[in-house]
């Protein structure tokens, strides 16, 4: 799928565009960027099928544009690009990726302070040299530096959700291979780490040949953008998106014992090694060997070497030593929620608001999933770029999703809204609105800014609100754009907890919003759950496994979960809702 890649090129010529103090045009491009990044269809497939004027019935797509597209997916690069960014001086475009610099404010920085690269702005904004142009003052120096930090943080690590899909991949590859016998990815991933390094690959196979021509495989990938190092057991690779992957090769025998040593995390890994010498054992990648013999007694599974050395299988999702070695020694491990235990999403946006697809697709998507139920939930009437609802639209809305449940068979359809927060506590909408719809979800999307006082009041505000079932992304962050705004988060779960407001996990990739840790504590405190794909597109639909995975390393069982229940168990949990 290059529709991400084809989106940021159109964004990037966009940026140089206005730079350059073009006129519309890096409108015009952003618009076709957007409408690239959220059709659900993929690009290269559409190209392929129908050419260059397949492509113009894109939204926003012209002969121009296409005929740029058309370019990069033939070639894998552009020349008008890459023109437009001679004439921009240095490494200026890099800047384009710190939030809240826009093409404009770089275009002065560049003029009146010579400033190319993300070294030079951290350096000026620490010397006061930039609170004296025009249009910026001491505030934005401080706004700069911290948004260097946010972007520096998002770019050395990836989110998870952006790494899951590569690695899938990659695995499906490899596992397609005759020469290979097992195949599992490892590491942070496996673990489900909110943000990864790099990618971790095992492979087992029949003998040396087998393994040479795995290799020769991997390097080759037409993703592979540099080989750092390749050799029989280990191959290394950095692929175009700037992602590393390594490949080991390891003996079927091990092959359990290598998984569990490569997933880690390295401190569950020591203290399992602990309790191994404990028991006069001796655990490392290879397996588990008696001591002094040195005969090899488990290696070939990983539910081999963990019973080895005297525990249950733990699942790669709570390996963190925090606590999950203890719980298996007492026999106390929580029955972790499953992959395949949610019965519904109650978050989805449609094109009524700002979503790509239509209600009815939405629900067949949802019903291909085998949901009981999915909640349309578009936006409220402050949320104006995201084409929120004035009241009589909403409550013609409402009435549209009613009819068209009515007419579903299969699957219900709850009808509700994700309304806003307002920065006074207040919801979007007034109570006998709120009262109509089957799910409020509230969500905080405006005056992120509030002193810590300010925005823990606003949200504890909302939730003295009867009609808030649901507080939607609670912490409101974004990788690599925006970090958690500042609250008592500790005080809102009480609240929430007292209050019977379930907690969303959200699992939009660039939000994983709680986090798994926050998620813990707040289970600790006696917090319900629901976990959602905020979908804006058929196709997000499918990132509720990412939702899960937050779930998992915060030891929440299906219990916690109230989107595990089937359809008749829902209102007890909702307070409007009949099903
Ligand atoms: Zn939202
Ligand atoms: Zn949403």
């Amino acid at each position: 799928m290059k529709n991400p890649e084809v989106a940021r090129l159109l964004y990037g010529i966009a940026d140089l565009l206005e730079m350059q103090d073009a006129q519309f045009k890096p409108a015009a491009y952003r618009k076709a960027a957007r409408n690239v990044e959220t059709i659900s269809a993929d690009i290269e497939e559409v190209f392929n099928r129908g050419g260059k004027n397949a492509l113009m019935e894109i939204r926003g797509v012209g002969e121009g544009i296409a005929e740029k597209i058309e370019e990069f997916l033939r070639v894998g690069r552009l020349a008008y690009y890459d023109d437009l960014k001679k004439k921009v001086p240095g490494h200026v475009a890099g800047l384009m990726g710190v939030p809240g610099l826009g093409p404009k404010r770089i275009k002065l920085l560049h003029e009146k302070l010579r400033i190319k690269t993300i070294s030079d702005l951290e350096a000026a904004a620490k010397a006061h040299k930039i609170c004296a142009l025009p249009g910026f003052g001491e505030k934005s120096e401080e706004d700069i530096l911290r948004n260097i930090e946010i972007f520096r943080k998002g770019h050395e690590r990836m989110p998870l959700g952006y790494a899951v899909p590569v690695a899938n991949e990659i695995e499906q590859r490899l596992k397609s291979l005759n020469e290979a016998v097992r195949v599992s990815v490892a590491g942070s991933v496996r673990r489900r780490e909110e943000t990864i390094g790099d990618i971790d690959v095992l492979v087992s196979c029949k003998d040396g040949k087998a393994a040479a021509r795995i290799m020769d495989f991997f390097a080759g990938m037409p993703d592979v953008g540099r080989i750092l190092a390749k050799g029989e057991t280990k191959t290394s690779i950095v692929l175009n998106s700037g992602l590393q992957v390594d490949l080991r090769v390891i003996d079927n025998a091990s092959f359990g014992a290598a998984l569990q040593y490569f997933t880690g995390s390295k401190e569950h890994n020591i203290a399992i090694r602990g309790i191994a010498v404990m028991k006069g054992l001796k655990l490392n990648e290879y397996g588990v060997f008696r001591k002094g013999g040195g005969k090899r007694i488990a290696g070939r599974t990983e539910e081999e070497v963990y019973k080895a050395i005297g525990l249950p299988y733990l699942e790669p999702e709570i390996r963190e030593n925090n606590g999950e070695i203890e719980a298996a020694v007492k026999d106390k491990l929580p029955n972790l929620v499953g992959y395949g235990s949610i019965k519904g999403d109650f978050h989805c946006h449609t094109v009524r608001s700002d979503g790509r697809n239509m209600i009815g697709d939405m629900v067949s998507a949802a019903r291909k999933l085998n949901y009981e139920y999915v909640a349309i939930t578009d936006h409220s009437r402050s949320e104006r770029i995201a084409h929120g609802l004035a009241i009589d639209e909403m409550e013609q809305w409402l009435k549209e999703i009613r009819a068209v449940a009515a007419k579903t068979k299969g699957i219900r359809i709850l009808a509700g809204s994700e309304v806003d927060i307002l920065p006074s506590g207040e919801l979007d909408y007034p109570d006998d609105l709120l009262k109509k719809m089957d799910i409020v979800v509230g969500s905080v999307h405006s005056h992120f800014k509030l002193t810590k006082e300010e925005m823990t009041k606003r949200i504890l505000a909302a939730m003295e609100n009867r009609h808030l079932d649901i507080l939607g992304h609670p912490t409101g962050r974004r990788f690599g754009r925006r970090e958690p705004y500042d609250a008592d988060f500790m005080e809102i779960f009480a609240a929430a907890a007292e209050k019977k407001v379930m907690l969303e996990i959200n699992a939009y990739p660039d939000r994983s919003d709680l986090s798994d840790v926050l998620a813990r504590q707040a289970k600790s405190i006696g917090c319900r759950f629901v976990i959602d794909t905020d979908s804006h597109s058929t196709n997000d639909l499918a990132f509720m496994e990412l939702g899960v995975s937050i779930a998992k390393r915060a030891w929440l069982t299906a219990d916690d979960v109230v989107n595990t229940r089937p359809l008749e168990g829902l209102p007890r949990f909702f307070r409007r809702m009949k099903i």
